[in-house]
């Protein structure tokens, strides 16, 4: 065996303890041994997005692994190699074809449109559900315009806004209604499936048909694009996307928790791209929309609580409609369940725990760092530090999982400001994940520092 090729099995090994299997599967199996040149070693990819992608977000894990199994410290290079040395793709990944004739009877009609939508459309979310009020009218009245006539009104349409504040709602109900309206093809899908469905086409070299699939589309809507940040490949791929689209006056909607130009590590082209359109806000609903909404909710729950209480939870739950339905849910299982009247007396105590939640400060990276630094008495700058010990490597891994499931940061965010790569913070977040499972002091580790956490950001705002 050549010594690049012994070398690489070897780190191979090491890289399948490291990394969660998907990764490895989707990112590492896929690379082959080329050879040793001087102080480098060549690993062979089948094309230059694999080759971006992992020299972007797994180079130096690999190089770790190489170093490791071999003493040397070599330099990693890739190279695109079109020939047959690369795994071919499982030939499992397609359906096992159906028993005939069964199966062709037993297929229902398809409802119309489904079969040409990406993801699917929840049919709560259409317009006729939407309440509109001044925090929202406008990026309704631009939603409608756009639904009712798609590639022509403003192309494309970007809504952002907080989180639980109508995106993911209003943007379906566009496609609820171009649905309606005409038989061409849609595709909704978050920028999560949109990037996920692209690792699989590069890995089962089906680049073609999810070219064919998003450029044929006549409305193509992306949900929570910002995480569309730092992903250099599919932003690449995205941006053709989207020229084809737009010049053949196909629609384009996209909803994102920041404006355009805060997402960070967006290219510059894409950006500018973005704001071609149509750019709108949704606002934090006013006291009469929240109302509105929660009067609009209980009829389709068909359950009837007093004004009081309704105004009660209006004046107390203000930044999320989310968080306004749930206290709603939670107020009228209540009283279903226990058969009693509900006063604005019972709806405080019931709901303590969503209204604290509304009273929070939003809990930060570097909250959690702090926390999580004093909880296992490490220094504060170990959390982005490059020393791998096990009594430092472990609550770094806690901190980044923490910062995943208490604040909204993307794992690139998270990498960030760990001085670390999102790929780094993805595994530390599976890793805890797994671990938390069987491992009960990282279970209690977790819970505790997190609610020492949602503790201190009351009384942060309480001061
Ligand atoms: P986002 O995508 O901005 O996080 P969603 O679209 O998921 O928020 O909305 C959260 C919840 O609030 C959904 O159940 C949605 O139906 C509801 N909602 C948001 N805005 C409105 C509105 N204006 N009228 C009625 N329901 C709304
Ligand atoms: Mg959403």
């Amino acid at each position: 065996m050549e010594l690049a090729e012994a070398i690489w099995k070897k780190a191979c090994n090491e890289l399948q303890k490291k990394l969660h299997e998907d990764i490895y599967s989707r990112w590492i199996a896929v690379i082959s041994a080329g050879r040793i040149e001087a102080d480098a070693m060549v690993l062979y990819v089948s094309n230059d997005i694999y080759q971006s992608w992992l020299e972007e977000n797994y180079l130096p894990v690999i190089r770790e692994a190489v170093a490791e199994v071999s003493g040397e410290t070599y330099k990693i290079l890739f190279e695109v190699h079109h020939d047959g040395m690369l795994p071919l793709p499982p030939e499992n990944i397609l359906p096992a074809p159906e028993k005939a004739g069964v199966a062709c009877q037993r297929r229902r009609p398809a409802p119309a449109g489904a079969g040409a939508l990406g993801g699917v459309l929840n049919p709560r979310y259409s317009f006729k559900t939407f309440v509109v009020g001044p925090s929202n009218n406008f990026a309704h009245a631009s939603s409608l315009a756009v639904a009712q006539a798609p590639g022509k009104a403003y192309n494309p349409l970007f809504i952002y806004g907080g989180v639980g504040l109508g995106k993911t709602h209003l943007m379906q109900a566009v496609g609820h209604e171009v649905l309606t309206n005409s038989r061409g093809h849609i595709h909704y899908l978050s920028c999560e499936s949109l990037m996920n469905e692209y690792i699989e086409a590069l890995q089962h070299r089906r680049i073609k048909q999810f070219r064919d699939k998003y450029r044929g589309t006549d409305l193509l809507m992306i949900d929570d694009i910002h995480f569309l940040s730092k992903t250099g490949a599919l932003q690449e791929e995205f941006f053709h996307t989207f020229n084809v689209l737009y010049d053949a006056h196909k629609q384009i909607v996209m909803t994102s928790d920041r404006p355009i130009g805060e997402i960070s590590g967006l290219e510059q082209r894409l950006v500018s791209r973005f704001e071609w359109g149509l750019v709108t806000e949704l606002m934090p609903p006013d006291f009469e929309t929240r109302m509105a909404i929660l009067r609009s909710k209980q009829k389709t729950l068909n359950f009837t609580l007093n004004e009081d209480v309704l105004v009660y939870i209006a004046s107390n739950i203000k930044s999320n409609i989310r968080r306004l339905e749930g206290a709603l849910n939670t107020i009228t299982s209540y009283a279903s369940l226990y058969k009693r009247p509900v006063t604005v007396e019972v709806a405080e105590e019931v709901l303590r725990r969503n209204i604290d939640h509304e009273r929070r400060n939003p809990i930060t990276i570097n909250m959690i760092q702090k926390h999580v630094a004093e909880f296992f008495d490490i220094r504060m700058a170990d959390m982005t530090s490059k020393q791998r010990s096990q009594n430092v490597a472990l609550p770094r891994q806690i901190a980044m999982y923490l910062c995943r499931r208490m604040t909204k940061s993307s794992f690139p965010e998270i990498g960030a400001a760990f001085g670390k790569t999102h790929a780094t913070v993805l595994h530390a977040h599976r890793c805890i994940q797994k671990r938390s499972i069987k491992d009960k002091q990282i279970t209690q580790a977790v819970e505790r520092i997190s609610r020492q956490l949602e503790e201190s950001s009351v009384l942060a705002n309480q001061a």
